[in-house]
């Protein structure tokens, strides 16, 4: 008999009573390891419930109290850093080293989260009139949901949770039905580290348990990230129910390589930036525009990489692991059969790839594509795969043009050693995160990560300063306390809205 997970409220597992279900996989293997419990209505609200009780008094607990638990967090996930990676492994399939490295990025926003009482401090004015002090505070907005995809199953969640934690709100966390376990050995860390019960708290399932969040009345903030389509339902349905939204939407990000480039730091960027976790990025490169003479040593640079990866099971030394399900991998597979018959130069085809792994894995081997056209869905579709396509530009002017006219905007890099030409990319690009010979330009914790157009819904992009912003609301208070020596005499009556002075 397959386990069961359920979801995690009140700091006690909530046996789910719903009779839906979803399979979780192991994508190396294809066999199917638990499942998962899809919540009912009701199941939403009793989770909803246990944050919404465990408010008051995280609200109330002090900022020294709440960042010494962040600190602990901190601690325990360092030492069992390592635990976290094979789960992510067994469910989503990256490789080994692919699964720690998103770890360490999830907890420098941890450690971001631990200065809260420093990211909090108000500013306060005295004398702003005579005899009246103006001061402002943040404070938490109360119960906050958070939804997350399956591509980063602890990263993109800790974007958001350690900085809606320590800011003081209660957590509803509604990890991907494809890869919900880290979400349960993450609430169990929090209670190791003295969380108290109900701040954290983790719902399974699909778009029943997202549009339960949505509209339900008690939740204040919703921090979703997924595929642009649910993005935009995210946000639409979300801001009609008065909530704070922030939808981070999908991608098609373009690395510009101008003939000036070192073409083998291009060439080994493109590979890491197209083929790393197979692809299932969304900062993941899918366009490379050569620009002129680059064009044919740099796809002939490329093919030589793609075709020395390995590809397999993550946990076996792998450079490259499976996709998530079948179903990714019959769409991406679809996809390369597109790109074939619309008339692009397939260069190394991922679909004849023999993996090292046991079983029936979900695997497609690094692909290259050249000579792609902007018309083609290989390149107007966000693949989610190991699928890279060479698009040829004759000038910059041309490259830049194509990313601009392109829905998405959430990252792009071009490589070059012309210093003026990163310039002007820099500034022309309509993009929100740029890379210079950099290849997937995630910002350190500490500045905000989000895209622009449909890689984004709402104004407000996740940690850093941003993300204390959005887990905070602002409040200004005006004081004026009587000096001892008024002693009570009466004023002059003025019914004018008060002026200067
Ligand atoms: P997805 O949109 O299918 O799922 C995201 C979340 O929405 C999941 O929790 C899922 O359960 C839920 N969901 C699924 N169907 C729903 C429905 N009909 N109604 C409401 N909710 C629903 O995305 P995914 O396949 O899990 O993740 C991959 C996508 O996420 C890609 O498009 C990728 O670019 C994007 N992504 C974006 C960023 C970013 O920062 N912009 C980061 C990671 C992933």
């Amino acid at each position: 008999m397959t386990e069961t997970l359920h979801h995690w409220a009140g700091g006690a597992v909530l046996k789910s009573a719903s009779d839906r279900f979803g399979d979780v996989t192991d994508p190396a293997t294809g066999r199917v390891t638990r499942r998962v419990a899809l919540a009912s209505p009701d199941e939403v609200a009793a989770v909803v419930d246990a944050a919404v009780r465990a408010f008051p008094g995280w609200r109330d607990t002090s900022l020294t109290r709440r960042t010494q638990i962040l600190f602990r967090f901190r601690e325990l996930l360092n030492a069992r850093a390592d635990e976290l990676a094979a789960i992510i492994t067994a469910e989503h399939g990256k490789v080994l080293s692919d699964a720690a490295g998103e770890v360490a990025r999830g907890q420098e926003v941890v450690e971001f989260a631990c200065g809260m009482p420093h990211l909090l401090k108000g500013s306060a004015t005295e004398n702003a009139s005579a005899g009246i002090d103006v001061h402002s505070v943040r404070q938490p907005l109360g119960v906050v949901g958070i939804i997350s995809p399956f591509n980063f199953p602890a990263m993109v969640p800790m974007w958001f949770f350690p900085i809606a934690i320590a800011a003081g709100n209660t957590v509803v966390l509604k990890p991907s039905e494809k890869v919900p376990s880290a979400a349960q050995w993450m609430a169990e860390l929090w209670r190791e580290a003295g969380l108290p019960d109900g701040v954290f708290n983790v719902l399974h399932g699909d778009g029943v348990a997202v549009d339960g969040l949505l509209t339900h009345p008690d939740v204040e903030s919703i921090s979703f990230v997924g595929s642009t389509p649910i993005a935009r339902h995210v946000y639409e349905t979300g801001t009609a129910h008065g909530k704070r939204v922030q939808a981070l939407g999908g991608a098609k990000n373009h690395a510009v390589v101008l003939p000036d480039a070192d073409l083998d730091l291009a060439a080994d960027q493109a590979v890491n930036a197209g083929f790393g976790s197979a692809g299932e990025r969304c900062m993941a490169i899918s366009a490379v525009v050569a620009v002129g003479s680059a064009g044919d040593p740099l796809v002939e640079k490329i093919r030589e990489r793609a075709e020395g990866l390995r590809t397999g099971d993550g946990r076996r030394g792998a450079d490259m692991g499976p996709l998530v399900t079948r179903a990714a991998q019959e769409r991406v597979s679809g996809y390369i059969d597109a790109g074939e018959g619309a008339g692009a130069t397939l260069v190394v085809d991922g679909r004849t790839v023999t993996p090292d792994a046991d079983g029936e894995g979900f695997f497609v081997g690094p692909t290259l594509f050249d000579h792609v056209t902007p018309d083609m869905s290989i390149y107007t579709d966000e693949i989610f795969g190991p699928v890279l396509s060479v698009v040829r530009a004759d000038t910059y002017d041309e490259a830049v043009a194509l990313i601009n006219a392109n829905p998405y905007g959430n990252g792009t890099a071009i490589f070059t050693n012309d210093g003026g030409a990163a310039r002007r990319f820099q500034n022309e690009v309509q993009v929100g995160m740029i890379g210079i010979n950099v290849p997937v330009p995630v910002p350190m914790a500490y500045y905000s990560f989000g895209g622009w157009k449909n890689s984004l819904f709402g104004d407000t992009h996740a940690h850093g300063g941003e993300g204390v912003h959005f887990f905070t609301r602002g409040k200004v208070v005006t004081t004026r306390w009587v000096d001892p020596a008024h002693r009570g005499e009466a004023g002059e009556l003025d019914l004018g809205f008060p002026r200067n002075g």
